[in-house]
């Protein structure tokens, strides 16, 4: 099975009226039905919302001002999920089972939270892993827990307790979008599992948003993975993307993490963006990422990009005890 560690499946449908259950809306390649055709098994689905100073880059009017906004966002997207049928699996047992009985037309996913703002403090993360989010990354942009894509700075205070919240809870650490200093309080701090889902590489394309060699080395020698995205401006600086693009960034992650079993794929499509800014106009067209990366890797390891690393560091990073049975729709979580 291929997997992919990042798609905003939920905003896409809730702030853009792309519906999952649809067939790709024109001009765009994400749905059930194209994500089962491709082979893909297993997706990390982002719990995203947009911040107000946000909103035009975003095109989008579905903002949040405040903590309690992105909360109400992020539930509408959950509840938007368990409205598509689309399973979220929460534990080692879980996904050991899923992958066993696994055949082509099945697809599951893991939750992600990408910006941590939706947890109006970190006292209330419980309620989040109860609804099934495994992993977290603090930022996007600035956020209230981390500096972010495009604002320098690190953890805040209140970042650090959730980072502490987060090891409490069994919940994996998500770096892409933490801004550089961010980064490094998070390897100082964190002794838990760490990946980054959607982070190409900033020697191939220079800016914050994509990682050093060193942040990529360092996830890699901590068991992490780094999953490269398809968006064109973080595959090159100016130009079309291609396929070869993809493959670039993956043989250069592979060489500064030490080898390719840190490297995957987070595509990051229609997150914000259509299929003239990726790589492939028809998501079909991931099966020939493989061949392209023969050129470069044994079988076993283009296998592992495709989606074995995925598998192995879920197997090893999430929590071993089963999540609590799930109710379905789920209000806003209650602070008071
Ligand atoms: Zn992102």
């Amino acid at each position: 099975m291929i997997v992919d560690a990042h798609l905003d499946i939920g905003w896409n449908a809730i702030s853009a009226g792309r519906g999952f259950l649809q067939p790709p809306a024109p001009g765009y390649l994400v749905s059930r039905s194209s994500l089962v055709a491709a082979e893909m098994g297993l997706v990390f689905a982002t719990l995203y919302a947009a911040p107000a100073r946000a909103g035009r880059a975003m095109r989008t009017r579905f903002v949040y001002e405040n903590a309690h906004e992105a909360n109400l966002m992020a539930t509408a997207q959950v509840n938007y999920y368990h409205s598509c049928g689309l399973d979220f699996i929460g534990d080692r047992a879980g996904l050991a089972a899923y992958v066993q009985g696994w055949k082509k037309g099945k697809l599951a996913a893991i939750l992600l939270m990408e910006g941590a703002d939706p947890i109006e403090t970190p006292a209330q993360l419980g309620a989040w892993t109860e609804r099934g989010v495994r992993i977290i990354g603090p930022a996007w942009g600035k956020t209230r827990y981390s500096g972010g894509t495009g604002a320098p700075g690190g953890l805040t205070e209140l970042g650090r307790q959730l980072l502490k919240a987060m090891r409490r809870k069994h919940v994996i650490l998500d770096l892409s979008h933490m801004a550089d200093e961010a980064v490094a309080d998070a390897f100082a701090l964190w002794r838990g599992p760490i990946m980054a889902s959607h982070s190409n590489s900033r020697a191939l394309v220079p800016g914050d948003r994509q990682l050093t060699d060193e942040a990529v080395a360092e996830i890699a020698r901590r068991g992490g993975i780094v999953g490269v995205s398809f968006y064109g401006k973080h595959l090159r600086p100016s130009g079309r993307p291609t396929l070869l693009d993809v493959v670039k960034h993956i043989v250069h992650h592979a060489r500064a993490a030490g080898g390719p079993e840190h490297v995957g794929i987070g595509s990051d499509l229609d997150g914000g963006f259509d299929a003239r800014q990726a790589p492939i106009d028809d998501l079909a067209r991931l099966k020939e990422l493989p061949a392209r990366l023969r050129l470069h890797f044994n079988r076993p390891q283009v296998e592992g990009i495709m989606g074995g690393n995925w598998l192995a560091f879920l197997e090893r990073s999430l929590p071993l005890l089963p999540a609590k049975p799930d109710g379905g729709a789920v209000p806003a979580v209650n602070t008071d």
